[in-house]
């Protein structure tokens, strides 16, 4: 799998102020990988090793659905399924084997269960990322401008960067990053607090006339939701 489609520029992401950039770094990082595997990946054997071996989450293997060439997915079904049955499930008497034995089945099921190809190549893509973005965060004042102007950080998010910010991020600029992360969180989750109560309010017998008044409420669980969650 070629690296370069696992590189997303920083600035380009930043540049569009709109939610969360690490959300949006994400979503492009999970479209390029999903879109790989759903195309050039049936021309590499090897990839097909570590997705029988990996699968999929649910999230993307719905993504995955979602895509129009179905034919990729069952190939890749096939394999996967085909590796199950030989590695996991070979030998007769399965069930009644010792302690030992069933604990490694236990351990291949677990990998397939809870590994996910794609969620390790956003994975690899965001540490790559954040990285670069720490350097330049860094480097340049333009962009520790450009950062403060986000929309939001969502709350995954924020700790993602707190902790790695913790180890990674140069001293003279460790301080400022804290402060601007915590004030764009903490400025969304008023607006949104605020939102949200205003949508209660809504359902007061008072305000069901014809000429209520919305505000920016009418999709305030969605925001909350995402904020949450990141998705
Ligand atoms: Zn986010
Ligand atoms: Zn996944």
């Amino acid at each position: 799998m070629r690296e370069s489609i696992l590189t997303i520029p920083v600035n380009e992401i930043f540049e569009k102020k709109c939610g969360c950039p690490v959300c949006a770094m994400r979503d492009e990082l999970e479209q390029h990988a999903v879109e790989y595997i759903m195309g050039a990946a049936m021309m590499e054997p090897d990839v097909r090793i570590e997705t029988n071996k990996s699968g999929f989450c649910k999230e993307h293997f719905e993504q995955m659905r979602a895509c129009k060439n179905r034919l990729s997915l069952a190939l890749m079904l096939q394999t996967h399924l085909q590796e199950l049955q030989k590695t996991v499930f070979t030998e007769k008497g399965f069930f009644e084997s010792k302690d030992s034995k069933s604990r490694k089945t236990t351990e291949r099921i677990s990998k397939v269960v809870n590994d996910c190809f794609v969620c390790a190549k956003i994975e690899w893509g965001f540490t790559r990322w954040l990285t670069n973005m720490f350097d330049l965060y860094k480097r340049e004042r333009e962009f520790r401008e450009l950062f403060s102007q986000q929309q939001f950080i969502c709350l995954p998010h924020y700790k993602a960067l707190m902790q790695k910010c913790d180890s990674d991020m140069d001293k003279s600029v460790k301080n400022e990053f804290r402060e601007v992360c915590t004030k764009l969180v903490k400025n969304y989750l008023d607006e949104l607090e605020k939102d949200v109560s205003h949508y209660c309010k809504m359902y007061d017998y008072r305000n069901t006339g014809k000429d209520a008044d919305w505000g920016n409420s009418k999709d305030s669980i969605e925001r909350a939701i995402k904020f949450l969650t990141t998705r």
